[in-house]
């Protein structure tokens, strides 16, 4: 068991490129494990890489709604899921903050990349990393039509969650858990979600090196820093550290099915 879990990283990207063997030894020193998510095919490949190389990374692959520029390439992924420390597939999902060119027709390329990967999850029997944003109503719609086709097996974690009460319990009534990051720390903006959702709902991420945390908000995020949000929740639940602490690692354990 690890002391902490960050379920949301992006190790191999470039702001890593310098020291990332450094920091995943430091990282394994502390007992963190992370879950590195893929944006891409190229970030894919690398995910699994490393996840191949280090005990304590995990990969999850797929296709960013955004960031992706190619299709969804069914044999790659369908080799690359094959492997042991792959937890699950994404990030996918809808970003209708980011839209550029023709709305309508950016709209439905993402919902179409987002529906593909959702049955390659099911077919591979992986719970899915959702990124959403400025669409919760869109996302919500298409779980809940694909929940009713392929049952049980479609399950996993919206990323990031900036919805409210309301919006974090249809996503339970779905199967899926909603995670948290360095944001706790500078906006009370979720507290009361936080304070509503069951503890076993709940993960810690950082989405490093992206918004890093007080106190070292402005830098390059880390997972180590995963520490921070893990207290911060505590904090705001009004419960024990070490508590919260626990449990959050063991529903990760459970989600990704994680072994070490
Ligand atoms: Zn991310």
């Amino acid at each position: 068991m690890f002391k902490y879990i960050d379920i949301h990283a992006h190790l191999d990207m470039p702001a890593f490129d310098k020291d990332r063997e450094e920091l995943i030894l430091k990282l394994q020193k502390e007992n963190i494990g992370v879950i590195t998510i893929a944006v891409d095919k190229q970030s894919s490949f690398r995910a699994v890489e490393l996840a191949d190389r280090y005990d304590n990374i995990f990969a999850s692959i797929g296709f960013h709604p955004v960031d992706a520029a190619e299709n969804f390439c069914g044999s790659d992924f369908a080799e690359l899921i094959q492997h042991p420390k792959v937890v699950a597939v994404g990030e996918c999902g809808l970003d209708f903050f980011r839209l550029t060119g023709d709305f309508e027709t950016e709209k439905k390329k993402q919902q179409n990349l987002f529906e593909v990967q959702i049955n390659f999850a099911v077919e591979h029997d992986k719970p899915l990393m959702v990124h959403c944003r400025d669409a919760h109503p869109e996302v919500l719609d298409i779980l809940k039509s694909k929940k009713k086709e392929l049952g049980d097996k479609l399950r996993g974690d919206i990323h990031f969650f900036s919805g409210d009460r309301d919006v974090a319990k249809q996503y339970f009534d779905l199967d899926f858990c909603i995670s948290f990051g360095g944001v706790l720390t500078f906006t009370d903006a979720y507290d009361e979600v936080v304070r509503f959702a069951p503890l076993d709902r709940i993960m810690s991420e950082t989405d490093a090196p992206f918004v890093a945390p007080v106190p070292y908000r402005g830098k390059r995020n880390e997972p180590a820093f995963v520490k921070y949000v893990v207290a911060k929740i505590a904090e705001i639940r009004r419960e024990d550290f070490e508590k919260v602490r626990k449990i959050l690692v063991q529903n990760a354990f459970r989600v990704f099915a994680l072994k070490g």
